[in-house]
């Protein structure tokens, strides 16, 4: 069996406790991993807070701090293919995606070296004589970053580049389902000559190593990506360090498709939006919302479009929908496909768990037009599990993508621009993607609200959310400043 270790202070440690990690193609143990408890927080937070008042970290220009950010964005394209491997090895997201994900992770990276120059301060116009007052944008401190299982190198690259990139230090998180991807890219983020304590990378379970960093005194911010327990227990425990907090949590995402839509675009849009990733993936389009002039048809295309997508090994390049992570994600996905079903959902295509070894379930599809309470179209899966409902006009298309507690993304498929316009206006989502889905880019702001968090990760104002204004006063006239207790 592989064996990973942390990585703190800029060395690599075994810990007093470890736990193996299961291979999600057979459900068989295939490597060990390290547990951080807290000591080992303790450790990491102390190396991250030395880190961030040393001067070989402190003492950079930013435009210093933006070139290491180059070395690790080359690193990390170089050594894409290890990358891919292990995180497909171990979380079971399929290679084709792990391969292309990483590529882009490199550009994140690219994208938060050139910022980092960039974060600027600003001079205010101030209404006093004499008197100049300037905001100094600096680093927030020490971050806690927290991401769960699916996708960990886009979901961390997006912590750490504009962390780092605004002078923050990190401790990462990695989660205890597939951390080989994290404690792996720490291997080669030590190449790339950060100071040591800059970013710290460890793994352990939820209570005994993530509530313990995030609720840390020395941890300044946590940034979460995560589900919504978690998310409210990272809020509580941010009680104990008042640390702020930007927290990506799930979502349950309207996908609508009107009749006057192009078919054949909404169709492979959808079959991506929602069987990408296995559906692991907080933007899955999980509730297609579908006029019923078209709900039959549409339906039918995708019913066939599922049936022979290729459901296989997670490393085979053909493979096109892996296991789900854990035993524990597939036997959700069983549990609420059975309890749609007895609430009225009609089972269009898939539905059962894979029989055989590893974590498999199928792309799978649910009518809900006649079952409006259903659970799949509330609950969020984690799954290939789309939930579909019809609707006949505009405004109860609205009424049926709002009607979530989630806010964090939606797509529309319409060639009508004016009725695009008012489904942006009106859908109440972080994102909303028109006649596309899922697009992302280093330059775009993504997030939610309501119960998918809050803050934003990509473009400038996640940086931004990194720093904090320093405001400066500074008198210019050298008049004496005279004794507030002689009266005049
Ligand atoms: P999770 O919330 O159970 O765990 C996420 C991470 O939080 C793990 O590292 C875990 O160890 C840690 N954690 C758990 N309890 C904690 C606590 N009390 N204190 C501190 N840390 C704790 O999520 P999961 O089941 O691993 O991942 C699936 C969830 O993540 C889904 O709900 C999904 O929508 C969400 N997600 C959101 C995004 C996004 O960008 N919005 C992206 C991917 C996943």
């Amino acid at each position: 069996m592989q064996t990973f270790q942390h990585y703190i202070d800029g060395a690599f440690h075994d810990a007093p406790s470890s736990f193996e990690s299961l291979d999600p193609a057979t459900g068989q143990p295939w490597a060990r991993m390290p547990e951080a408890r807290a000591d080992e927080v303790n450790a990491a937070v102390a190396a991250a807070r030395r880190a961030f008042h040393g001067a070989e970290w402190a003492g950079l220009t930013a435009s210093q701090r933006g070139k290491l950010l180059l070395r690790l964005a080359d690193l990390v394209e170089q050594n894409a293919r290890l990358l891919a491997e292990i995180e497909t090895r171990d979380t079971g997201k399929i290679i084709r995606e792990t391969s292309a994900q990483i590529a882009y992770v490199a550009e994140y990276y690219r994208y938060y070296a050139g910022l980092a120059d960039k974060i600027e301060g600003a001079h205010l116009p101030i209404d006093k004589p004499d008197m100049e007052v300037w905001l100094r944008r600096e680093p927030v401190g020490v971050v806690a970053a927290v991401v769960p299982w699916n996708s960990q190198l886009f979901l961390s690259a997006v912590k750490i580049g504009p962390a780092l990139a605004a002078g923050c230090t990190v401790v990462l998180k990695a989660s205890e389902d597939g951390p080989a991807p994290m404690l792996e890219f720490a291997r080669i983020f030590d190449q790339a000559g950060f100071p040591p304590g800059v970013l710290n990378v460890i793994t352990g379970f939820g209570p005994e190593c993530g509530a313990v960093l995030t609720r840390h005194p020395e941890v300044d911010h946590v940034a979460f990506t995560g589900g919504p327990t978690a998310g409210r227990q990272i809020v509580r425990n941010s009680a104990e360090n008042l640390a702020s907090t930007s927290l990506e949590l799930g979502g349950k995402s309207p996908f609508i498709v009107f009749e006057d839509a192009d078919i054949d675009s909404a169709v492979n849009a959808q079959v991506s939006g929602i069987f990408a990733a296995t559906g692991q993936s907080c933007v899955a389009g999980s509730r297609l919302l579908v006029q019923n002039s078209i709900r039959e048809t549409f339906l039918g295309r995708l019913r066939d479009k599922a049936e022979q997508i290729v459901i296989g090994s997670p490393a085979d390049m053909a493979t096109e929908v892996g296991p789900l992570c854990t035993a524990r994600q597939r036997d959700t996905a069983v549990r609420l496909c059975e309890l749609s079903v007895t609430q009225g959902a009609r089972l269009v295509t898939g539905g059962r768990a894979i029989d055989g070894d590893g974590h498999y379930f199928p792309p799978t599809i649910l009518d809900c037009t006649e079952a409006p309470t259903a659970a799949c179209l509330t609950e969020e899966f984690f799954a290939p599990v789309l939930s579909a409902q019809g609707f006949d006009t505009e405004t109860e298309a609205l009424a049926l993508a709002n009607d979530t507690a989630y806010g964090l993304a939606s797509g529309v498929f319409t060639r009508d621009l004016t009725r695009a316009h008012r489904m942006i206006r009106g859908i109440r989502a972080g994102v909303v993607w028109v006649n596309t889905y899922r697009a992302v880019s280093p330059m775009a702001p993504f997030g939610g609200h309501g119960l998918s968090g809050h803050g934003r990760e990509g473009g400038l104002a996640a940086a931004l959310d990194y720093t904090r204004i320093k405001t400066v006063w500074l008198r210019t006239s050298d008049a004496p400043i005279p004794d507030p207790f002689i009266m005049r």
